[in-house]
């Protein structure tokens, strides 16, 4: 296998002798084929090929195949979001009368899908915090749990899973675990790599990197045995009357059952594929990914130690820090850098926090992060802005809480925007 920043550059589409150099946008929503027993093949999943974009197209294959080289994997498709891809990768084993568990410091949209909606899908949710004992972790599993989920780095906690615990308690329960590696990337921790079976991704972050296309990704692992416990996953283990009967994890294997049910059914019925349009200027992203994350993470550590040393700031949460609660883990699982999002608070709560925030110059306040702008938010003004201080405390945002999303700017004009704001606090 090519080192990682090779796979980022040459990873996926390889041109034959006279073919394009760049991945070309397969920009057709159909396929044509000469006879019907061909198309009926394809049908049948008897053989592969293109013939309807909703289900598989090219252009999304090749940057599918980059990432799931990047991450190790033995099989990648891409989703219209970070959203889909989270959705599918649970409910391709996880449906009605089922449990999953997860750790508590997700992501909003995702805390969303399966606390409430999944919920009401019938698919039931334990929420264990990341730092938890492996005790409390193994009490949480059900006869009916069917799979773990966490977040390499949470957004926006920030805090790092350890995903060899994770992954421990997840196999000993004969499921697999789940990680969205969105916030650390492929560059600085392969969570396969650690035990995880499955990841995830919201490309729309520093995938793509330059803030243009939303989109998701799932990249299978090829390693859990599904049949080992067939019982459990009769989705992928029992006939499929959608398809003829096919058993999925006896017709592709354990390299590709997951991502070919995922595609041939929930594809096939929710329908949320990515564009070609926007898998090209994710391949665009993914081509100078490993470039990027150094920066981001050069940045956001000589930030994080500036922010420390000022007498306006009162904490920062950023895991390269010594004395921050996950720099061990920070050293374990992501040795080369972890990510350019830190959070931090300022000394007179929230008025300070929003006075600092409408200083800053170069840095704007965006919905955004993992961006090579630089932004902010501050989410008892905005995300969380329904919430008094006693509810924001509760749920683990402080009210002086800044998220600061650190770009690949240079360093001294960062450092100095963010000096001048916290500096205007003495005014
Ligand atoms: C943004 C994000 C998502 C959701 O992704 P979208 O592309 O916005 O749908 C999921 N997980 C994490 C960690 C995210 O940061």
């Amino acid at each position: 296998m090519k080192k990682i920043e090779t796979t980022c550059v040459h990873g996926g589409y390889v041109p034959k002798n006279g073919e394009p150099r760049q991945t070309p946008i397969i920009q057709s929503t159909t396929f044509k084929y000469d006879s019907s027993e061909e198309m009926a093949k394809l049908f049948d999943l008897e053989a592969s090929g293109y013939f309807y974009s909703r289900l598989q197209n090219p252009t999304c294959d090749y940057v599918a195949a980059k990432i799931a080289q990047l991450e190790g994997g033995s099989a990648a498709m891409l989703t219209s979001s970070g959203q889909a891809a989270n959705f599918y990768a649970v409910f391709n084993i996880a449906t009605c009368g089922d449990h999953v568990v997860a750790s508590s410091t997700i992501y909003g949209g995702t805390y969303n899908l399966f606390a409430v909606t999944m919920k009401k899908m019938g698919v039931e949710f334990t929420f264990v915090a990341p730092d938890c004992s492996e005790e409390e972790l193994n009490a949480a599993f059900r006869p009916n749990t069917k799979a773990v989920f966490g977040e390499t780095i949470a957004n926006p906690a920030v805090n790092v899973l350890d995903i060899e615990k994770f992954a421990k308690a997840a196999h000993a329960h004969g499921v697999p675990l789940i990680v969205d590696n969105t916030f650390a990337t492929p560059v600085n921790c392969r969570p396969i790599e650690w035990g995880a079976d499955i990841v995830t991704h919201s490309t729309t972050k520093y995938m793509d990197g330059h803030g243009s296309a939303v989109g998701g990704a799932i990249v299978d692992s090829g390693k859990f045995d599904w049949m080992a416990h067939a019982e459990k996953f009769p989705g992928l283990c029992k006939p499929d009357d959608s398809y003829h009967g096919i058993v999925y994890a006896e017709k592709f294997g354990k390299e590709g059952a997951f991502i070919t049910k995922a595609t041939a059914q929930l594809m096939r019925d929710f329908g949320s594929v990515q564009s070609p349009q926007s898998a090209f200027l994710l391949n665009l992203g993914l081509e100078s990914l490993h470039v990027r994350m150094q920066r981001h993470c050069e940045n956001a550590q000589k930030i994080a130690e500036f922010l420390q040393s000022h007498k306006n700031v009162s904490w920062v949460t950023y895991c390269g820090l010594k004395g921050d609660k996950c720099y061990e883990l920070g050293q374990k699982y992501l040795s080369n850098g972890s990510c350019g999002v830190l959070s931090f608070g300022v000394k007179g709560g929230r008025k300070a926090a929003e006075k600092v925030m409408d200083s800053l110059r170069l840095i704007p306040i965006e919905t955004h992060v993992a961006d090579a702008r630089s932004c902010c938010l501050h989410p008892a003004s905005a995300t969380h802005r329904q919430m008094n201080d006693e509810e924001l405390v509760a749920a683990g945002v402080k009210p002086e809480l800044i998220r600061l999303s650190v770009g690949i700017e240079n360093i001294d004009d960062l450092i100095a925007d963010i000096k001048q704001a916290l500096d205007a606090l003495d005014k």
